[in-house]
């Protein structure tokens, strides 16, 4: 039953005469009058904040006053490595841990601890147990200025105690990382048991007007926060609809629970990536049930006032009255990396003062639409800020718009700005704390995104009360003109700032390479012009009926055509990739659907094959012009000496159907460019997508006697051109029994071979990832399954093993499994898909022998279903992911190549058997490991010996010029793809020493 009855709406009130002609947007923030008031309001406000900050509220500040804290503002690297200890410190069981990671982490190179806590540190032994406490008590004193409790119950008398004292609450249940249905359920019937029980307990509170009534009406007592991406496992913007039925699916129950007790539920607002989704979910769920809504939104978004609009006239066309929470935002740092690493505009402002500047437009564009009547639709405005200034400039505006205070309210966060809050609360404002409660390990994330913006420079609070900067800086307007943005800027140069090759005059746009972004599927529009694609795409038809003489007629014509090629000037092949890149961009959705309806790739794996693709004609093109200029060596005078390279001859390209699209176009445009002429063979599975690529290069202007394109079986096509006495390069990627055959093929020089074949070969993996006891879980479950099950597990790349210590094990694992069951098997076609077909039937029956083997050999914890019917209406064959554990790291499924969606789980004692374990293999491509110890993370560089180590990331997915790739032992020959040594191994190298002193005389000297 409800206590809480909500209270009729108020009647309304006289309508307030209508707002002076107030200047609108951006104009009225520049007016004046407007400006001294805001500043007047903001001196006022803050002038009290002060005086309350030194009498009872001064001991809320005292976070920053402990040692360790003083000392991290002063040092940035104590601060950062400070941070990394909190985060990973609730995964520390005993002393010895805490004890180990904290000297670990103060130990790094360039960190000075705290006068005094060196000798702690060092002191080991018992004092060891001492330090270990008295860390724990310094995080866990952190956390409790953050975290209100452990959960709701335990918060009740903190938040009662707010009440007495005139604040009200909204309530915010931290959350992991939602990793599986199982979690998402958990969590909801944790919001459920708040909704239902809370209301029971505040409705015995004494009655506060000021908290409990608007200008229009009611306000709730209870008022619940969430973070919606915490109640669906599948939550991903590429397939929003889907993203949002299950999200309905998680909340519907609470946000009836919410109606029928009156609780207002906010939605929290997270990643820009879940902006657009979290809008039309809350759209959605207000359009379905009439409950007491809110929603974040962050004004740091560049999108922002857009935003804003959007949802107030959807909600003056609805006529429903929702509030907006409006914020700047916590996420800054993340999208500001995120965005620079996917090469994506920054979808946050990159000047503190614009953020603060759109902060107070939007503040201003909310009031000045606040509904005035009750039955008018509209958006009220929640202030979320703690910063006097941009408080005082939403007073002004409510002040000019003639609406009570009561119009608006202002939320602050528990455990910081409290002097604010007993200003506002003596000007008469309803103010509200927003309340996190939670474990520790869930509240980690919490904890360290506060503890960054509190030792933030550019925190507002920060400057306010802790280096006491003067009030005219603290209040001064945050409204100018710029000339440049640094955030656009930050983006533009980023070529030059990476350098990933060297910038050839000429070649293409003449700057520095860099990766072609993937496509943002966040955005709508992003996602329909794909979909269209993919609905469009057909696949050219390719007859593999390529024979051995045909085979031998293309080679003959390479042949001949190889010496006019290899005179042509480097400048004009480098151009033609150019031309061939930028061909591909402009088709490079319909290039994805045809690999996607080919391969059975899903959608974002498709877009990366083809963005790679286009990567390997850039960097190439670029770094093939440093190979053909004479480099001059030494500066010696009377001689001359030189080196450069020249091609090899005729390149046999053999590429697999892994990547149909970007290793058959690496290894081509590696060998035209360096002036070889080339045969391409593509995989017999995969020959469409490999005649487009053919396409593209001819169109741009590489001869057709050059490239030559002969589609046909391996056992016929193939081998007979690694045995072609003309071909003198080979480059192969695929599977370990062929590479082994075509090294030792070529290794043979019939009678009239004047050469010695060169073989690029790149062959497999069993790659395996190491997860400690100090790992984030979120992390690793999440890496590990995207490493494992992304493409069906056909990369060879892909993790085949994950190496867990014992510590983290059976967490581990039952995460990884319900994690696992989450995904999606499907069509390729459809967004929402994470699971498509296997390459066909052969593959599939070889996989799943190893099912059958790993039976034998552990534990099978899951084989995910196919659905039925789904293979007939593909016309692949579909093979689930699985996982086995209690695998030894002797056996089959731990030691062979699968090629597929199977998963072996290795359980280790010591992160000296893990390594043992990881390093067994013949294999040595890929590894990973995930761990916040940092000795862990130094001895995995060191000592895990694999062509490409990834550290606290998934395994696959490199990039040309920033993680070339490639391995060694069984793995393969040559140097890595998408690296600056790639292109040596296409090329010989001549050097010349001419003496150029003639008679005692040389030019020079
Ligand atoms: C009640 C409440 C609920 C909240 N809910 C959410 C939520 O749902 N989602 C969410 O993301 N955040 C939420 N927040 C967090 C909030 O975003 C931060 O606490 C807030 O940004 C701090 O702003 P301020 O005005 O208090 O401080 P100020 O110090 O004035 O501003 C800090 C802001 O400036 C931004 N900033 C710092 N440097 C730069 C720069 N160089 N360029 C541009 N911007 C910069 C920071 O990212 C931050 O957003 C909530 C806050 C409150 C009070």
């Amino acid at each position: 039953m409800a206590f809480f009855t909500r209270r009729k709406p108020a009647p309304a009130r006289p309508q307030t005469a209508a707002a002076p002609a107030a200047p609108q947007g951006r104009a009225a923030a520049r007016d004046p009058a407007f400006e001294r008031r805001v500043q007047e309001l903001g001196a006022e406000f803050l002038g009290q904040a002060r005086e309350a900050g030194a009498g009872v509220f001064s001991g809320s500040l005292s976070v920053f006053k402990d040692k360790l804290m003083d000392w991290a503002m002063q040092d940035e690297a104590f601060r950062v490595q400070l941070f990394r200890f909190v985060d990973c410190f609730p995964t520390l069981r005993t002393s010895d841990a805490i004890y180990d990671h904290l000297t670990d982490y103060l130990s790094q190179p360039g960190v000075k601890p705290p006068p005094g806590f060196e000798l702690g540190m060092a002191a080991g032994g018992l004092a060891k147990g001492l330090v270990a406490r008295t860390m724990a008590s310094q995080i866990e004193g952190m956390a409790s200025k953050f975290i209100a409790g452990t959960d709701a119950a335990s918060a009740v008398p903190a938040l009662e105690r707010m009440w007495k004292n005139g604040m009200c609450f909204s309530v915010d249940l931290l959350g992991e990382a939602c990793v599986s249905d199982e979690e998402a359920r958990a969590y909801r019937q944790k919001y459920l048991d708040l909704v239902e029980n809370l209301p029971k307990r505040v409705a015995s509170w004494p009655s506060k007007p000021v908290l409990e009534q608007d200008h229009l009406g009611a306000v709730p007592r209870t008022n619940v926060s969430i973070k919606v991406s915490s109640l669906s496992a599948r939550v991903d913007p590429i397939d929003a609809e889907g993203s949002i039925r299950g999200l309905m699916e998680g909340i519907r129950p609470i946000l009836l629970a919410a109606k029928a007790r009156g609780v207002l539920v906010n939605f929290d607002m997270e990643q820009f990536a879940l902006k657009d989704l979290t809008i039309e979910l809350f759209k959605r769920c207000c359009e379905e049930i009439d409950f007491e809504a809110g929603l974040a939104m962050q004004a740091y978004l560049r999108s922002a006032e857009d935003d804003a609009r959007g949802l107030v006239e959807w909600a003056k066309r609805r006529g429903r009255v929702v509030t907006v929470r409006l914020v700047k935002g916590a996420y800054w740092d993340y999208e500001t990396i995120h965005a620079e690493q996917q090469g994506w505009p920054v979808p946050v402002w990159s000047r503190k003062s614009d953020t603060d500047a759109c902060f107070e437009r939007v503040a201003q564009y909310l009031i000045e639409q606040t509904p005035r009547t009750l039955g008018e639709g509209g958006v009220k405005l929640a202030l979320g800020s703690h910063n006097a200034r941009s408080i005082a400039a939403a007073l002004a505006t409510l002040e000019r718009c003639g609406l009570p205070k009561s119009a608006i309210e202002l939320q602050m966060l528990f455990g910081m700005g409290d002097a604010l809050k007993a200003a506002a609360m003596a000007m008469g404002m309803r103010v509200r704390e927003y309340v996190p409660v939670g474990e520790m390990i869930p509240g980690m994330a919490y904890l360290v995104r506060r503890l960054l913006e509190n030792t933030s420079n550019e925190s507002w609070l920060k400057a306010g009360f802790l280096d006491n900067a003067d009030v005219s800086t603290l209040v001064a307007s945050p409204h100018r003109e710029h000339e440049s943005d640094p955030g656009i800027e930050r983006i533009r140069m980023a070529p030059e700032r990476h350098a990933l090759s060297c910038a050839a005059a000429g070649i293409g746009d003449g700057r520095p390479f860099f990766t072609e972004p993937m496509r943002n599927f966040a955005l709508a529009p992003v996602r329909e012009a794909f979909g269209r694609a993919v609905a469009d795409a057909k696949v050219p038809a390719v007859a593999n009926d390529g024979t051995a003489e045909a085979a031998a007629k293309a080679v003959a014509t390479a042949d001949a055509a190889f010496p006019r090629w290899r005179d042509r000037e480097p400048a004009e092949r480098a151009e033609f990739l150019v031309r061939a890149a930028a061909a591909m961009r402009a088709r490079r959705d319909e290039l994805s659907a045809i690999v996607v309806l080919e391969s059975g790739k899903t959608w974002r794996e498709a877009d990366a094959d083809v963005c790679e693709a286009i990567d390997f004609c850039e960097y190439y093109a670029r770094e093939s012009t440093r190979l053909f200029a004479r480099a001059r060596l030494g500066r010696f005078v009377g001689e001359l000496d030189e080196q450069w390279y020249q091609p090899r001859g005729v390149a046999a390209v053999i590429s697999p159907w892994n990547f149909p699209l970007a290793i058959c176009c690496g290894m081509a445009a590696a060998a035209l460019v360096t002036g070889n002429t080339a045969v391409v063979k593509p995989a017999e599975q995969t020959p469409g997508i490999a005649k487009a690529l053919c396409d593209v290069l001819w169109e741009s202007g590489v001869p057709r006697d050059v490239l030559h394109f002969v589609p046909g079986p391996g056992e016929t096509v193939g081998a007979a051109l690694v045995r072609d006495p003309r071909v003198a390069l080979i480059a192969f990627t695929g599977s370990k029994a062929v590479g082994l055959d075509i090294i030792e093929a070529a290794g043979r020089t019939p009678e009239g071979q004047h050469f010695v074949k060169k073989v690029v070969c790149e062959m497999g993996g069993k790659n395996a990832i190491i997860v400690d006891e100090s790992a984030d879980l979120d992390e690793a479950v999440l890496g590990v399954r995207q490493s494992a099950f992304g493409f069906q597990g056909q990369k060879c790349s892909a993790c085949s093993r994950v190496i867990v210590l014992d510590g983290a094990h059976d967490v581990f694992l039952r995460r990884l499994v319900e994690a696992t069951r989450a995904l999606v098997v499907g069509d390729p076609r459809a967004p929402g898909t994470d699971v498509g077909p296997v390459i066909d039937a052969e593959a599939a029956g070889k996989i799943l022998q190893y099912v059958e083997i790993g039976r034998g050999e552990g534990k099978l914890e899951l084989s995910l279903e196919v659905p039925a019917g789904l293979e007939a209406r593909v016309g692949k064959p579909y093979v689930g992911p699985a996982i086995f554990s209690g695998i030894r790291a002797d056996a089959r499924i731990a030691t062979e190549e699968i090629f597929g969606p199977v998963l072996a789980v290795i359980r280790a004692s010591s992160f000296d058997e893990a390594l043992r374990i990881a390093n067994a293999p013949a294999y040595k491509l890929t590894g990973g490991i995930f761990s916040r110890k940092p000795a862990h993370l130094e001895r995995a560089r060191r000592e895990f010996r694999v062509g490409n180590l990834y550290v606290n990331r998934g395994i696959t997915g490199a990039l040309v010029g920033r993680q070339p790739f490639g391995g060694f032992g069984m793995s393969g020959v040559g140097s890595k793809a998408g690296g600056g040594d790639y292109l040596l191994q296409f090329v010989e190298p001549r050097a010349c020493c001419e003496n150029t002193m003639r008679r005692g005389f040389a030019p020079g000297l």
